[in-house]
């Protein structure tokens, strides 16, 4: 196993023209810190394939660093997978992060439509059609999947993915490092070995923060979320309290094991910089 910490910068396809514009910049700052890959999601029913193929060419050309796409497989058809599929190693791309999606709201139940229902028969589809051409990351979830019906199947449908042939996990944002290191000894006991890269966004304000940890089901502790609360009108001090919080956590990670972060930057520079520099992490010479 690689003994390096792997960095990742995950990225969205920019949605305005304003974002389109402003991307360049980020990118060349966050390129300086020399990531491993930059990832780019990828909307639910292939809404925005285009925007990521777009966004991983723009990353391409401006920093020359690895890139690897999402690839959801909600509401899409085997046909239409492969046809990424094929695009993607015409491109040159080596590492696929495959996901179920979120389902349409539509979806009263967790059975969703098109070809595909979990994220497991995607990594099966891609190893079927493509063997080994792609490194395949799956999403993690330390604290539950949201619609999973209690901790023990969720991770039981995790290991389906890790048994389909996934070469890495990324988690799901957290707060809260035990349950980050309950994950892995869970793995440990089932005799999962794959890196589990814990996924990093930094806080930089309080409705924002609660709003994400809200959809995904992450746990803000109390403490976090009160002083959030009381620092929301005053973004400095905001900044400096999330950024504290911020790094104590990844110190925590990388002390005690965690084989590298992948911080969500919301296609924003700044505040994965300030961590970067908070967590004196290395800068290309
Ligand atoms: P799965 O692993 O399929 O799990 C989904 C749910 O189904 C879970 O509750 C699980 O327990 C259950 N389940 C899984 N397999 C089975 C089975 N065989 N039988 C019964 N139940 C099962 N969303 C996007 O739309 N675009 C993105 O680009 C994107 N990027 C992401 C990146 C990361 C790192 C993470 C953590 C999430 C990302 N998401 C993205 C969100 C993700 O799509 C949602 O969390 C989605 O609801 C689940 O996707 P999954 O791949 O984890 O699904």
């Amino acid at each position: 196993m690689d003994l390096q910490p792997s960095f990742s910068f995950e990225l969205f396809p920019p949605r305005t023209p304003e974002g389109v514009a402003k991307l360049p910049a980020a990118l060349t700052q966050l390129a300086s810190l020399g990531p491993n890959y930059f990832s780019i999601t990828h909307g639910a029913g292939g809404s925005d394939q285009d925007g990521t193929y777009d966004t991983l060419v723009t990353v391409v050309e401006h920093t020359g660093v690895e890139v690897a796409p999402h690839l959801t497989c909600v509401g899409s058809t085997r046909v239409n997978v492969a046809r990424s599929l094929h695009r993607y190693q015409q491109a040159g791309v080596k590492r696929i992060v495959a996901l179920r999606g979120d389902l349409p709201r539509s979806s009263a139940n967790s059975s969703a439509p098109g070809d595909f229902h979990y994220a497991n028969e995607l990594v099966s589809f891609i190893r079927e059609t493509c063997g080994d051409a792609f490194k395949i990351e799956v999403a993690a979830y330390p604290e539950t999947h949201p619609e999973a019906s209690c901790p023990g199947a969720d991770f039981e449908n995790f290991r389906r993915k890790v048994d389909a042939g996934a070469d890495g996990a990324l988690t799901q944002l957290f707060y809260n490092a035990d349950a980050y290191f309950d994950f892995i000894e869970r793995c440990e006991r089932a005799g999962i070995n794959i890196p589990i890269v814990p996924g990093i966004m930094p806080i930089t304000s309080y409705e924002r923060t609660l709003r994400f940890c809200t959809s995904c089901g992450a746990d803000l502790p109390r403490w976090v979320r009160l002083r959030l609360e009381q620092l929301q009108n005053d973004k400095p001090a905001l900044l400096d309290f999330g950024l504290n919080v911020v790094t104590r956590l990844c110190e925590a990670l990388l002390r005690n094991g965690a084989p590298g972060l992948h911080f969500y930057t919301i296609n924003r520079a700044e505040p994965t910089l300030r961590l970067w520099e908070s967590l004196a992490l290395a800068v290309p010479a």
